[in-house]
């Protein structure tokens, strides 16, 4: 987007044409945050919000454009205007349209405002200014979700900043908001401040933010969990729901990202990342290179002693397992106490929901409980390399027998909004390289 943008002013000037250059994909001016940090992206979110509490307000939402604001350009448009640059229909572009459901998500600016309002009135969350509690209803997609709007322009972050403030004041009369109250809106500025000036953000080489982990290349076991193959139904409900409609809930993209990485395959992150680029409709470079970093314990986070159980995860969100039976229709027979782990049915069992595990759906590709522990063990080597660590005591709270927090069935320790807790202090990251797993250049 760096690179477009400033080839468009070079062309722009060269052309004598006047360029206005406003910051409006953000809240703050990301340049100048680092600025504050001396020149260094922040590299946790309590670092961050210290630095966000020193920067001017945020700026109001720049002005409509409308006719008055145009009135002194004149763009002479041709009568075949539309049929030469027009937007072209999908079937122009040679889509198959017919049969197609509605889409779950609408685009465009009417359709971003309207979610906005619906958005802002549910009361209770931003009375409580936290999220609501996760439950089987919260992993669909729901019309008050923003995020491919907030990714396309279709909502301006600052609208949504000042929407959110306003409704604050209406709520808590005296108070000024707290800066939890923009919780979401700030994870997602903390990610584009970190990957501001890095552009190998989304790759482990080379990316001074990112610890060096040797995973493994795995192309098949990679094509089962990108097109929910992995036999655990959910983990492959999650994938499927991602690749018919464009969005998973949060804590799902958790569940499939913990899966790929440092729970149970060992595969890089940067596949996983390549993968939401391809099917996520909200996918955002920083947001999502980011959130894969800190979910492998690349960066910002480091509990890589919890990891989320494929099996208990799923059960305890939705136990009667109906998300399961939606994207999954070929285990929607099993009684919820087998759906999320088919292959423990008994045979009798398999038969009456027509559906033989091994034949009809897959069996399970890992073996959950001894995949974490061995994850968990090599994690636990990598991080003992990091000399940054040691003398930190961050390692002091890792269970001697790191089977203890993967017994098979944990879900992680990361409960929503509880995301800022175990960082890394600012400062790990910046000193010390080790050898076999190294950090790259200290920053
Ligand atoms: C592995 C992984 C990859 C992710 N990739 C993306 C991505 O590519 N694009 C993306 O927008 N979000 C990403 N997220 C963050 C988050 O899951 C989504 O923003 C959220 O699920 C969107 O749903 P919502 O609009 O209902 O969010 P709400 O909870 O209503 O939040 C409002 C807005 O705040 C922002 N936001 C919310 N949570 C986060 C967060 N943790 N980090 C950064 N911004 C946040 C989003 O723009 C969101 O629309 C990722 C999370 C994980 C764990």
């Amino acid at each position: 987007g760096k690179e477009r943008d400033a080839a468009i002013q070079k062309l722009a000037s060269e052309a004598a044409v006047e360029v206005v250059v406003r910051i409006s994909h953000t809240l703050y001016d990301l340049d100048r945050i680092i600025e504050l940090n001396g020149g260094q992206p922040p590299l946790t979110y309590k670092r961050f919000q210290a630095l966000i509490n020193r920067m001017d307000a945020v700026e109001l939402p720049a002005e409509r454009i409308t006719l008055e604001t145009m009135q002194s350009c004149v763009t002479p448009v041709s009568e075949n205007h539309d049929d030469k640059f027009g937007v072209p229909s999908l079937e122009e572009l040679g889509f198959e349209t017919e049969g197609l459901p509605t889409a779950v998500w609408p685009g465009g600016e009417t359709e971003a405002l309207l979610r906005l309002e619906r958005h802002l009135e549910r009361k209770a969350w931003v009375a409580n200014y936290e999220r609501p509690r996760m439950n089987a209803n919260s992993l669909l997609a729901t019309p008050t979700g923003l995020s491919p709007y907030l990714r396309f322009g279709c909502l301006s972050c600052r609208l949504f900043y000042f929407k959110l403030t306003d409704l604050y004041k209406k709520v808590k009369k005296n108070s000024s908001p707290p800066l939890s109250l923009y919780g979401q809106l700030l994870w997602r500025e903390f990610f584009y401040t970190t990957a501001t000036n890095n552009p190998c953000f989304d790759k482990m080489e080379g990316n001074p933010v990112c610890v060096q982990i040797p995973w493994d290349r795995n192309p098949e076991a990679l094509a089962k969990w990108a097109e929910g193959r992995t036999g655990f139904a959910w983990i492959d409900a999650i994938m499927t729901q991602l690749r018919q409609e464009g969005w998973i809930h949060h804590l799902a993209r958790h569940a499939v990202a913990c899966f790929l990485t440092r729970g149970d395959l060992w595969i890089s992150w940067e596949e996983g990342v390549k993968v939401f680029e391809e099917l996520l409709l909200d996918a955002d470079w920083s947001v999502n290179a980011g959130s894969w970093m800190w979910l492998s314990c690349s960066s910002f986070f480091q509990q890589f002693f919890h990891c989320y159980c494929p099996v208990g995860f799923g059960r305890r969100t939705d136990p009667n397992g109906d998300y399961i039976r939606r994207y999954l229709p070929v285990l929607r027979g099993f009684p919820a106490k087998y759906i999320y782990d088919p292959w423990n049915a008994p045979e009798e069992v398999q038969k009456a929901a027509k559906c033989i595990i091994g034949v009809h759906y897959p069996k399970p590709m890992v073996h959950h409980a001894e995949a974490s522990r061995i994850n968990i063990e090599r994690m636990k080597q990598i991080y003992q390399q990091l000399s940054c660590y040691r003398g930190l005591g961050l390692l002091a709270s890792i269970p001697t027998d790191p089977s203890s927090g993967a017994n098979g069935c944990r879900a992680g320790g990361t409960k929503e909004g509880q995301r800022g807790s175990s960082e890394v202090p600012e400062g790990a990251w910046r000193s010390g390289t080790s050898t076999q797993v190294h950090r790259q250049a200290s920053m």
